[in-house]
């Protein structure tokens, strides 16, 4: 890459805002690259990532993802929760979709609780949900479309959420999962950057999610909690929410159904 090109000349992809350099850094192994942090927003972004076809052309071995199975039951936990009385915004049998399905890990999960669940992913690796696994986006509706550590891969955000809003039924949420970078507290040893593969080209800041959020006609009501931060997102069309109450009770069961979990020892 040039010099030329990693002058931060291009808006936000977020929010059009401009652009200054945050810190440097290097991805696989050898690209040295600049993180911008946005003046407006300020997510964090990788500008003109050219290493991404030969990132997701190769097979890792091992896979650097090695957290993909805590996410997945995490996930799961917090959709259960969204399930129980008296939130229940998912019902017992919704139709779901898990974009960037991956391995299928949460789709099998899912199926397994009786949900009828699909899954989109250009790059399928599914070993748990092959036959329900899609390389195109379905054209249908869907009361859940679950996003797990897609949305700081993406070149498109605003967009991307729009093509998944368009496919949410009337009564529908995402369930969008992403760390979001705060500028006090994460430098270039974030382990969130991922500078193995460089995949991470998009890091929201709480400001930039809120602001892609509302341009793509959604509403962020809730976040779960995750290792002390938030990571679960709960979007849903403009103009519908989630009153206070049931906030606060989706909260407290949260905390308390992680503690459990955390300190059962016959789980
Ligand atoms: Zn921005």
């Amino acid at each position: 890459m040039s010099s030329f090109q990693e002058t931060p000349l291009e808006p936000c992809r977020i929010c059009g805002g401009a652009l200054e350099p945050a810190f440097e850094g290097r991805v696989l192994d050898r690209i040295p690259v600049t993180y911008t942090r946005c003046a407006h927003c300020a997510s964090l972004l990788l500008l003109s990532p050219t290493w991404l076809e030969e990132s997701y052309s190769r097979t890792w071995t091992p896979d650097p993802d090695f957290g993909s199975l805590l996410r997945s039951q995490f996930v799961h936990r917090c959709l259960r929760r969204l399930r129980a009385r008296p939130i229940r915004i998912l019902s017992k049998r919704s139709r779901t979709l898990d974009v960037g399905a991956g391995r299928g890990l949460l789709l099998r999960m899912l199926l397994d609780d009786g949900h009828d669940a699909w899954g989109f992913d250009p790059y399928p690796q599914s070993i748990f949900a092959e036959d329900r696994i899609s390389e195109t986006l379905p054209d249908t509706r869907f009361a859940v479309i679950t996003a797990i550590e897609v949305l700081e891969h993406t070149l498109d955000p605003v967009p991307f959420l729009r093509r998944l809003r368009d496919r949410l039924a009337p009564d529908g949420f995402l369930a969008i999962s992403t760390e979001l970078y705060d500028a006090g507290l994460h430098g270039p040893n974030w382990a969130y950057l991922a500078p193995t593969h460089g995949q991470h080209v998009t890091i929201f800041s709480r400001k930039g999610l809120e602001f892609a959020a509302q341009a793509a006609d959604l509403n962020w009501v809730h976040s779960f909690d995750w290792r002390h931060q938030a990571f679960l997102h709960i979007l849903v069309p403009r103009g519908r929410g989630l009153n206070p109450l049931k906030r606060w009770i989706l909260r407290f069961r949260h905390w308390r159904g992680e503690h459990l979990q955390r300190k059962d020892a016959l789980a």
